[in-house]
Formats: C-alpha cells, sequence, structure tokens
C-alpha cells in the first residue's frame, strides 16, 4: 500500500481526498490524458468516489475528452470553484480558466501558482482518488507541482518507443528524487490486433515498458493497445465511461492496482 506524502497534508482542503494519483509522462502524445481519464473512469467503475485534476497547461484535453470544451465552471464563492461531474468523475482543468496560449508562455513560478490554487480552491468534497493530469515532462513546473502536492503516488506512461522510453525514465528519476512512490509503469500503444488475421503487431517495439519496468523495480501496470475506438472517442468527447469499457480488462487491472 502506497503511502501518503506529508508535504502539504494537513489542509481541510486534502484531508477530504485519501489519495491523489499523479499521471505523468516523460513527453507528449504518449496518452497520459487518455489514460488518466480512463484510470479516473476504471475507479468509478468500482464505486470508488473520483475526481481528476487537468493540470497540463501545455494541452489542456480533459475539457474535450470529457465533452466540456469551451464551458466555464460555476465558483461558489471568490475563492472556491465548483468542479465538473461527468459519468460520476469530479473534473477541473486549467483549460477551463485560461487561453491555451497564455498558459504555454506562462514562467515556472506562474505555472506552479495557477495549478496550486486549482487544486486548493476546487470544492473537490470527499474523494477516495483525485487523479492528476500532470503536464508532460520533467522540468521546473512538475518538479514543484510533486513536491507541493500531497500525492500518495505517481504513474507513468510511456510508449514503447525507444525516445518516449528515455524520457520516462527521467520521470522515474524526478519522483525518485523526492521520494514519491511510483505505484508504476502503463506501457501505451503497445500493439496493434490485425482485424483480419488477429495477429498483434508492436508497431513502436516491443516489451521497452516491461524492461524499463524491471530495471527500476516498479511494477508495469498494463501493456495498452493501440485502438482505434479509444482515438475515435477521444475526439468526440465521446462517453468516456463507453471509452474505458473498450479497454476495460486493461484499465480496471490498473486501478486494482492502485486501490491495493
Ligand atoms: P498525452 O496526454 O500524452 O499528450 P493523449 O492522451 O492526449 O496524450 O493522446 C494523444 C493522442 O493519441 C490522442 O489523439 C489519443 O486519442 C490518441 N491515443 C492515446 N492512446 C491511444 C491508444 N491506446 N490507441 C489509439 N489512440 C490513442
Amino acid at each position: 500500500r502506497v503511502t501518503c506524502h506529508t508535504a502539504v497534508a494537513g489542509t481541510t482542503q486534502f484531508k477530504q481526498i485519501k489519495h491523489i494519483v499523479l499521471v505523468a509522462s516523460g513527453k507528449g502524445g504518449v496518452g497520459k490524458s487518455t489514460t488518466a481519464v480512463n484510470l479516473a473512469a476504471g475507479l468509478a467503475s468500482q464505486g470508488a468516489q473520483v475526481g481528476i485534476l487537468d493540470a497540463d497547461i501545455y494541452g489542456p484535453s480533459i475539457p474535450s475528452l470529457l465533452g466540456l470544451t469551451g464551458q466555464q465552471p460555476e465558483a461558489l464563492d471568490e475563492k472556491t470553484l465548483k468542479p465538473f461531474e461527468k459519468d460520476g468523475i469530479r473534473a477541473m482543468s486549467i483549460g477551463f480558466l485560461v487561453a491555451q496560449d497564455d498558459a504555454t508562455v506562462w514562467r515556472g513560478p506562474m505555472a506552479s501558482q495557477a495549478l496550486a490554487q486549482l487544486l486548493n480552491e476546487t470544492a473537490w468534497g470527499e474523494l477516495d482518488y483525485l487523479i492528476v493530469d500532470m503536464p508532460p515532462g520533467t522540468g521546473d513546473i512538475q518538479l514543484t507541482m510533486t513536491q507541493k502536492v500531497p500525492a500518495s503516488g505517481a504513474i507513468v506512461v510511456t510508449t514503447p518507443q525507444d525516445l518516449a522510453l528515455a524520457d520516462a525514465q527521467k520521470g522515474i528519476a524526478m519522483f525518485n528524487k523526492v521520494n514519491l512512490p511510483i505505484i508504476g509503469l502503463i506501457e501505451n500503444m503497445s500493439y496493434f490486433t490485425c482485424q483480419h488475421c488477429d495477429g498483434k503487431n508492436a508497431i513502436f517495439g516491443s516489451e521497452g515498458g516491461a524492461k524499463l519496468a524491471a530495471r527500476h523495480g516498479v511494477p508495469l501496470l498494463a501493456e495498452i493497445p493501440l485502438d482505434t475506438g479509444i482515438r475515435e472517442n477521444s475526439e468526440q468527447g465521446a462517453n468516456i465511461t463507453a471509452q474505458a469499457l473498450a479497454i476495460k480488462d486493461h484499465y480496471i487491472y490498473c486501478a486494482q492496482l492502485v486501490s491495493s
């Protein structure tokens, strides 16, 4: 069982959240947000109270993944925002609050402050899990967030490609540096199953995730296939429960590991 980090624990806000789980990746485009949303859906389908915080200032995609693009969160008072609720998941995103072009040119302290504010000033209520979709990479912003958020642990998402694996390794090193337990590694886009012959095709190479996990002594939580349905659903902001079901076994497996 992962233990709670003590950095900011103790504030009333965080006392209502049992576990904060950071979902990170060394580089963009590996499926971090897709994984974060489906992990949230997997946990919610098991009856857990789940929230998702989209902290990816470089490309906030949770609004579009949840079909909430262009919406504005309701302010409960001067300092509190009401999270959206979609398919049993409470959601807040940096994308609801600032224009994409503004956020990407923020300097580290500004971004860290905005993200801390988003986390602190959202009325999450009681949660079993808050899944945080981190900005990709291992720079100052990511490091500061990792130090400031009282997370129980982190999940690192990678594809089997060498470049992605090298960056994922940096992610693992970052979490080790701040002594945040790594719940595990998720390899996404691991293979494609041919619809004609049912054969598995490891388009981006095979076993990279397994080897990286073994090298660092962290569990490989799942190897998620390339799946047309996953891409289509995320582009349409379609029902995430259906999306999670499309690859149910993988995400439920992850969700069980996170909760055990
Ligand atoms: P990141 O958060 O790492 O930038 P995203 O989750 O936004 O990555 O995914 C990038 C793109 O890849 C999206 O268009 C998404 O729909 C697609 N994608 C992610 N995982 C898969 C998968 N397993 N199969 C097919 N498409 C995927």
